[in-house]
């Protein structure tokens, strides 16, 4: 049933998608090249999850043989809780996302949910588990309700306006001319940032996923319009396995366990009040952080090459 229809549902992208962009083919192309690299095993077998314990087990790896990005890389998010990940600007936060959804393959170490390695299960099971939402939400060209049913093709009206109401994208959605049926995306309506990541969370909500990744997913907005979705993300992610890759630290004091990645390795970990008292990385991004006013991380780390 699910082996039949994802092909049927990527075909139905790419006839989408040719009807569209340029632009959009490209992003479309890259994201089948990434998936070509992986497939499933001649025996692969469905994820079962009880819980979703995410475990990455001394993970090496590298985009190109001679550039490696992560170094040792070893946590556990339990069933249920919240990891954040911080570090500068290219130290490896989105190659973590990545290789938990299985765009690429580790190079050494495992990866399991539930005990379960990745490379022994179906790619659609294992991204039927995981919902991501990213820190550039691509609409498509067709309806906003279209966008939004994206999560779960086959959901039913009433579920769609459930998580639109629930991502507090309903009201928004009721005040347009044309409700559900207005069409966003390039050629549609221009959503702002946070219109879009309310979508986002809305499909991630419909998807309902036993895991979560957040990849700097409120960092195209300001401080308010943040705050506010970040009380939403908190929501969602309540007994949820949740990986958060965080742009300010002021969003993950409260996560379970904040990883700090630094050119590829984990130089610090623990919860926001135990990195504050290491008086390391940590506590020095957290205090650049504070001084500046505006808590922003993407500029590069100094010593990155
Ligand atoms: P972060 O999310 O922490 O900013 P990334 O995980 O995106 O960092 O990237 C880590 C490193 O991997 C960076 O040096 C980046 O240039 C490199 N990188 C990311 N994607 C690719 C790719 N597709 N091919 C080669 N190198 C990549
Ligand atoms: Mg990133």
């Amino acid at each position: 049933m699910i082996q039949l229809y994802i092909p049927l549902n990527f075909l139905g992208v790419i006839y989408r998608e040719i009807k569209q962009s340029l632009a959009d083919m490209e992003r479309l192309f890259s994201l089948l090249d990434q998936n070509r690299e992986v497939g499933d095993a001649p025996d692969a077998r469905t994820l079962l999850t009880h819980g979703a314990t995410v475990k990455f087990s001394h993970v090496d790896f590298s985009y190109e043989s001679k550039r490696q990005i992560l170094f040792d890389v070893d946590f556990t998010i339990a069933a249920g809780s919240t990891t954040a990940v911080v570090g500068h600007s290219g130290s490896g936060k989105s190659t973590l996302s990545r290789l938990l959804y299985r765009f690429y393959e580790v190079n050494g170490g495992a990866i399991t949910i539930d005990g379960q390695d990745l490379r022994s299960l179906t790619q659609a099971s294992l991204r039927h588990a995981i919902g991501i939402v990213p820190q550039d939400t691509v609409l498509f060209n067709d309806s906003i309700e279209y966008n939004i049913a994206y999560g779960r093709p086959g959901a039913s009206k009433e579920e769609i306006v459930a998580a639109a109401r629930a991502a507090s994208i309903h009201d928004f959605i009721e005040s347009l001319p044309d409700g559900y049926a207005s069409l966003v995306g390039e050629r549609g309506l221009k959503l702002s940032g946070g219109e879009k990541q309310r979508v986002a969370i809305a499909r991630t909500l419909l998807k309902n996923p036993a895991i979560l990744i957040f990849d700097e997913a409120t960092s195209a907005l300001d401080s308010k319009a943040e705050q506010a979705i970040q009380a939403e993300l908190k929501e969602i992610s309540r007994s949820r396995t949740t990986m958060v890759i965080a742009h300010r630290l002021s969003t993950v004091a409260d996560a379970d366990q904040i990883l700090v990645l630094d050119h590829g390795r984990i130089v610090e970990r623990g919860t926001h009040q135990a990195l504050l008292a290491a008086e390391g990385l940590y506590a020095q991004m957290w205090e650049r952080q504070q001084a500046k006013g505006d808590d922003d991380l993407a500029s590069p780390a100094p010593a990155a090459a």
